[in-house]
């Protein structure tokens, strides 16, 4: 309740004005521009018109998801070129990135025929951090992300973290953000690009955190989904998932993260950076959120475990294998196979337990079918109505009266099935109806006993 209010309250408006502020900046500067530039004056106005368009636009387009798909998947592999990013011993952050990159484009590629992956660098190039989400916003993609490699002074430290674009700081860690915002510096006309933004300043924190505010949550939930598939299938240590301020994503118009799949300051983190196999692993598991998001975000039940994607697990290993199919020696063939077999295993358990319910649901439902489908026992039939509290039943309880054209049938029982009708009729003629016989009934309608045993084979199959 407190977070709506404050959301309505403070953040809402402060984002308006924030939006506006953007908007009136950005006509200064155009005009400034046109009185040097007389011959684009024109085209200068068209663009500040435009700016207003976006500003409205953003928000209506926010109100349109139904029939939502995943269809546009940015891969931003970090740094590049003049800017290697971290060092580790005996590789760069530049290189670990485009790696998991690739790797995970080419998992996405193959068995997600609907969706288009496009890369903000597929080669060692200096990218500019608002090139990156204009890449982005330009092919309308449904999801952005970014991977990067840590670096942290205490050598101890590992794992990995995924962050989102947002203000809820916990104090230690600004650092990260500052680091991978320096990059701008290497950027001419940066104070220009990014509105003056000054990674010091808590206000401009504030205030540009606001911009992905409306794709935060679900940026959250595929950040959560990517952190999880760490932790439980690679075995990772997840530190989490953070909020931070990040140049990259700002300007993005699409749920947004940023991955550091480890620290190359760490021993056993950059060996794992460093190795094929190991960015495979990073990139296979990023690749297990993505389709956990893709079917979530589509209406699909996220719970079960369909026999596509069982499919797509046991597909994901062999390709895999054929991304790496250059570079692996024997010990990490063995290890990939054990690896292998052990998805398959898991698949194969999830795939055997949702069966078994299917299998206790269909006994339940032909068991509904056969409910539908109840045994009596006919004493007596008139073509007058006899009062059911009659000495005419011989203190029978529970008389069913049922009408077929102009004569008045008389019964008794409740029976699900044949066998109990049958033990009952005797009990029925010994009470001295000797005419008495099983009759059945589907839907409240009578049926006759050849339909019945017709409607007992289907509900069995
Ligand atoms: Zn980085």
């Amino acid at each position: 309740m407190f977070n709506l209010v404050f959301k309505l309250i403070i953040l809402f408006p402060l984002e308006i004005s924030f939006k506006f502020m953007n908007v009136l900046i950005k006509i200064k500067q155009n005009l400034r521009v046109n009185t040097k530039n007389n011959a684009h004056f024109g085209q200068r106005w068209t663009s500040v018109f435009l700016m207003f368009l976006t500003f409205f636009a953003t928000d209506l387009q926010a109100q349109d998801k139904n029939n939502f798909k995943v269809k546009t998947l940015v891969i931003d592999a970090g740094h590049g070129g003049h800017d290697p990013g971290c060092l580790g011993a005996s590789i760069k952050e530049k290189e670990v990135c485009l790696g998991v990159a690739l790797k995970l484009g080419k998992l996405v590629e193959d068995y997600f025929k609907d969706v288009k992956v496009i890369y903000t660098r597929d080669s060692d190039v200096f990218v500019k951090l608002m090139d990156r989400a204009k890449i982005a916003n330009k092919n309308k993609a449904d999801l952005f992300i970014s991977i990067h490699a840590n670096s942290a002074q205490n050598k101890s430290a590992y794992g990995t973290e995924t962050f989102v674009m947002g203000t809820k700081y916990t104090d230690r860690n600004l650092e990260l953000a500052k680091r991978e915002n320096s990059v701008i510096l290497l950027e001419k006309d940066y104070e220009k690009n990014y509105e003056g933004y000054d990674p010091n300043s808590p206000m401009t924190n504030i205030l540009m955190g606001l911009y992905q505010q409306e794709y935060l949550e679900s940026s959250i939930n595929f950040a959560s989904k990517i952190e999880h598939q760490f932790q439980s299938r690679n075995k990772r240590k997840s530190r989490g998932v953070r909020q931070r301020v990040l140049l990259v994503m700002y300007r993005t118009t699409m749920p947004s993260v940023l991955v550091e799949a480890g620290f190359l300051s760490n021993k056993k983190d950059h060996k794992l950076l460093k190795d094929n196999l190991g960015q495979a692993e990073i990139a296979g598991a990023i690749f297990r959120a993505f389709l956990e998001y893709k079917r979530e975000m589509e209406g699909s039940t996220s719970s079960q475990i369909s026999k596509e994607e069982a499919l797509v697990y046991s597909q994901w290993d062999s390709t895999l294998r054929r991304v790496l199919s250059l570079k692996m020696d024997t010990a990490e063939v063995v290890k990939l196979d054990a690896k292998i077999k052990a998805d398959s295993d898991s698949v194969q358990k999830s795939i055997a337990s949702k069966k078994a319910v299917e299998i206790k649901n269909d006994k339940e439902k032909a068991k509904a079918v056969n409910h539908d489908l109840i045994f009596r026992v006919q004493i007596t039939s008139s073509s007058k109505k006899i009062p059911l509290n009659s000495r005419k039943f011989k203190g029978l309880s529970n008389i069913f009266e049922y009408k077929v054209s102009t004569v008045f049938k008389y019964s008794v029982g409740n029976c699900v099935t044949q066998v109990e009708a049958l033990s009952l009729q005797k009990k029925v003629k010994k009470a001295g109806f000797k005419d008495a016989f099983v009759v059945a009934f589907f839907n409240g309608k009578r049926v006759s006993m050849k339909k019945a045993r017709e409607i007992i084979s289907k509900g069995k199959n």
